[in-house]
């Protein structure tokens, strides 16, 4: 259906959303443009403050010995895990930190009970961190088939249901492209595979930066995504699982109950996934992330991202040399916008968007090969990505410096 915006919503502010109060809080936005929040986005103060005081007041390992600083660190890295349940209606299950959301697929790939003659299902939509790792299980005899996408960009959802048969244990796809932007129908999707017995590993790598997200809502078995796309620091990211259901893939410190000379039990919840030290500051600006996030509102976001995105696409498709490859439902896109530009190569675009105007943009095949080379587009797109901290005027200068390359 059509989503139905406040006028000033459409235009791209919103009533009480105080974008410029927001950027206050990013020294690092100063006089440049950032259009390239898909692959990893800015960290306002709060975040970059949490991980500040860790080394200030009281930087220790974590879930190990009984001091005080051990203490205050473990407590706040423990709580850390839980704010980022409570962000993605998550609590029930496990909320495991991870490098990023390439690891987390990893992690599932290389941890389920894989016999010969298992399949896994996924589409042509997918970043390649979705695609390899199951690719990979070739050699354990687990075959991977691809489902395509229509017109809309949605995936075949006959196709997938047609796919998924007895032997399938694992249907992997995106909740949002980072190429097209569009939004895929996990709760169907989880219909289909629960129907036929089969698991559902999401990636919301995109998603969960533009849009509010419930895993008991959407169904899904995993859920992967990247905390540095989502105002949180590098070298973070989540794996949610409904259930503790996979084996560890590192054995060592900080992850057992018990170890004797010819054995051990694994410590219950996160704990058995994250073994070594881990990203203590890191998960630690992560939970702050999620502070600062669920402050705003990521309902909020949501609408000022779509309006952004709405006038982004409209004065794009105004230029009859650049093509937009945008999901027609507005109700079904986020704020990723790819497009070509007639007569450039996407590199050039991006290379005279950051010397013309200080526009950030990406340029080729975002991780996506299978996707541009599907879309007839082996050298890939521009795309603009947008975040919550994006003005009107941004996109205006991004549409008013195309229309100048291009005249
Ligand atoms: N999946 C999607 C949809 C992405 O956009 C990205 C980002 O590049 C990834 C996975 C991989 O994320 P990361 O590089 O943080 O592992």
């Amino acid at each position: 259906g059509e989503r139905t915006l406040e006028p000033d919503m459409a235009a791209g502010t919103d009533g009480g959303y105080d974008v410029e109060a927001i950027r206050r809080d990013f020294p690092i936005l100063g006089d440049l443009i950032y259009l390239d929040n898909a692959a990893t986005s800015f960290s306002p103060e709060p975040v970059i403050a949490a991980m500040v005081e860790f080394e200030h007041r009281y930087r220790a390992n974590v879930g190990r010995g009984i001091h005080r600083l051990t203490g205050i660190a473990s407590q706040r890295y423990w709580h850390a895990h839980e704010k980022v349940a409570d962000f993605i209606g998550g609590k029930d299950g496990v909320v495991v930190f991870t490098r990023n959301t390439t690891e987390s697929v990893n992690m599932v790939a290389q941890g389920l009970p894989w016999k010969a003659g298992d399949r896994v299902i996924t589409t042509i939509l997918e970043h390649h961190s979705n695609l390899l790792p199951w690719r990979r299980l070739a050699r354990q005899g687990v075959t991977t088939e691809i489902v395509g996408i229509g017109p809309d960009y949605q995936p075949d959802l006959a196709a997938l249901e047609r796919a998924v048969t007895e032997n399938t244990r694992l249907v992997a796809l995106t909740q949002a492209s980072n190429v097209l932007g569009v939004v895929t129908p996990i709760r169907e999707i989880a219909k289909i595979c629960h129907d036929h017995g089969a698991l559902l590993l999401v990636d919301g790598a995109q998603a969960v930066p533009h849009m509010p997200v419930n895993t008991e809502d959407l169904g899904c078995d995993f859920y992967c995504f990247s905390g540095h796309k989502m105002s949180g620091p590098t070298g973070t990211g989540v794996l949610w699982m409904k259930e503790a259901c996979i084996e560890p893939a590192m054995l060592g410190g900080g992850m057992i109950e018990t170890v004797t000379a010819d054995g051990y039990t694994l410590s219950p919840g996160y704990q058995q996934y994250e073994a070594g030290t881990p990203n203590i500051a890191g998960g630690i600006g992560l939970g702050a992330a999620v502070s600062y996030l669920q402050a705003i509102g990521m309902e909020r976001i949501h609408r000022y991202e779509a309006g952004l995105t709405d006038r982004l696409i409209a004065a794009l498709s105004k230029n009859n040399r650049i093509h937009v490859y945008a999901p027609p439902d507005p109700a079904r896109r986020i704020g990723v916008v790819s497009f070509t530009v007639d007569g450039f190569h996407p590199h050039e675009v991006a290379l005279q968007l950051d010397e013309a105007a200080d526009i950030m943009v990406r340029s080729g095949h975002h991780c996506c090969q299978p996707l541009v080379e599907s879309l007839g587009l082996p050298e890939g797109t521009v795309r603009a990505s947008l975040a919550y901290y994006n003005t009107r005027q941004e996109i205006d200068l991004l549409v008013a410096t195309l229309d100048e390359i291009t005249r």
